[in-house]
C-alpha cells in the first residue's frame, strides 16, 4: 500500500492540485420535483462547482425547461451553467435555433450529444434527413454559431454501438477535432476501465481532458437498470454490497457514500483532478463527494458584516 505522502487524496487542499467538480441535473417534470431541484441546486452551489449542467430530454422534449433551468441557475447562484443539446430527430435548422437561444440567453457552455432513437439505444440511429449526422457533426455546427465551451460524451466501456475500440476512440477524436473542449464519460464502476480508456485516447493523440462521470448510487435497482441500457457493467462486488438493502434506506445510503468515496479517492490517487457528478437532482451524496474531494461550503465568519 502507498504511503500517505504518495497519495494525492491524503494531502491537504494546500498541498495538492486543485480539484475541479461539475454537477449534472435533469429538468424537473412536476412542481414537487422542481422544488427538490432548486433545493439541490442551492445546496450544491456554495461548493463553487466549475459548472453545473442540465440534460436535454429525448428528442428535445425538455427544450424549454432545460433553457429555463440553466438560465435561472446562472442568474440565481452565479454558477456557470451548461445546457445539454442533442441532434436526434431534428433538422439542423431546429438544433441551430436552440443553440442560438442558449447563446442569446447568455449560456456559453453546451454538452453536445447525438441522443438516442425514441425506441432506445438498442435501435440503430438514423439521422434526420436534414439533420446533424452525429455528435461530431453537431460540434462542428455549434462552432459555427458561437464561441461555446463544448463538452462531449466518452464511453470507458465502449458505446454499445461502437463495433471495436478503434471506432470508439476515432469517434471521440472526431468530436474533439471538430472543436469540443473536453469529454465527460458515461458512468462506470471499474476505475481500471476508465484509466485504460484514457491511455487508449492519449495513445491516439487525444490531449483534451476526459473527465470521469461519477454516478453515486442513490437507488441500486434503478442504476442497475439504467446501466444495462447504456452498456455500463455492474461488477459482482458492487451488486454484493447492495444485495438485500432495498428496504434499508439508511444502510443503502451509507454503502452508496462509501462506494462513491472509494471510487473518487482511487482516481485522485491516480492523478485525476476533474470530476463530473451525476446528481439525479439529489444533494446528500453529491455533497458528501464534494467533501471527500476537499470542497467546502463557505461558512460565514461570525460577526462579519
Ligand atoms: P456519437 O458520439 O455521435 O456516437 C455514438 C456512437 O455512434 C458511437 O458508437 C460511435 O462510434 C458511432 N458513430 C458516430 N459517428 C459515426 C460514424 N460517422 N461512423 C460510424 N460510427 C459512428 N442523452 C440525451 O438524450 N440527453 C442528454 O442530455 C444526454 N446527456 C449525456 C451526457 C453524458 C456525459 C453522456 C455520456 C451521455 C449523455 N446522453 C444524453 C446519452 C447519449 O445521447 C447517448 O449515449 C447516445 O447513444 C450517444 O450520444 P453521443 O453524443 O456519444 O454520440
Amino acid at each position: 500500500m502507498l504511503d500517505d505522502n504518495l497519495r494525492a487524496s491524503r494531502q491537504t487542499a494546500h498541498d495538492r492540485p486543485d480539484l475541479k467538480i461539475s454537477f449534472e441535473f435533469f429538468p424537473p417534470k412536476t412542481d414537487v420535483m422542481e422544488e427538490k431541484f432548486w433545493d439541490t441546486v442551492h445546496k450544491l452551489a456554495p461548493l463553487k462547482p466549475r459548472f453545473v449542467s442540465v440534460t436535454y430530454g429525448a428528442g428535445g422534449s425538455t427544450r424549454e425547461r432545460t433553457l429555463r433551468m440553466v438560465s435561472r441557475i446562472k442568474a440565481e447562484t452565479g454558477v456557470d451553467a451548461a445546457a445539454h443539446l442533442t441532434c436526434v430527430g431534428a433538422t439542423r435548422a431546429e438544433v441551430d435555433a436552440v443553440a442560438r437561444g442558449y447563446k442569446d440567453a447568455g449560456i456559453n457552455r453546451i454538452v453536445a450529444l447525438r441522443g438516442d432513437p425514441p425506441e432506445g439505444v438498442g435501435q440503430p440511429f438514423v439521422p434526420h434527413p436534414e439533420g446533424y449526422q452525429n455528435a461530431a457533426d453537431l460540434v462542428g455546427g455549434l462552432r459555427r454559431i458561437g464561441n461555446f465551451d463544448i463538452s462531449v460524451a466518452a464511453y470507458p466501456e465502449k458505446h454499445p454501438q461502437s463495433p471495436d475500440w478503434a471506432s470508439e476512440i476515432d469517434n471521440l477524436k472526431r468530436k474533439l477535432d471538430a472543436g469540443a473542449d473536453r469529454a465527460i464519460t458515461q458512468m462506470f464502476f471499474s476505475n481500471p476501465d476508465y484509466l485504460r480508456y484514457v491511455d487508449r485516447a492519449r495513445a491516439a493523440g487525444v490531449t483534451a481532458p476526459i473527465v470521469p462521470g461519477i454516478q453515486p448510487i442513490h437507488n441500486f435497482r434503478q442504476i442497475a437498470n439504467f446501466a444495462a441500457r447504456c452498456g455500463t457493467a455492474i461488477p459482482g462486488w458492487l451488486a454484493e454490497r447492495f444485495d438485500g438493502l432495498d428496504d434499508e434506506p439508511e444502510t443503502h445510503a451509507l454503502v452508496a457514500a462509501a462506494v462513491a468515496a472509494e471510487q473518487v479517492t482511487e482516481l485522485v490517487d491516480e492523478g485525476v483532478t476533474e470530476f463530473h457528478i451525476y446528481t439525479h437532482n439529489r444533494s446528500p451524496l453529491a455533497l458528501a463527494l464534494g467533501r471527500v474531494l476537499g470542497l467546502r461550503h463557505e461558512v460565514p465568519v461570525a460577526g462579519a458584516a
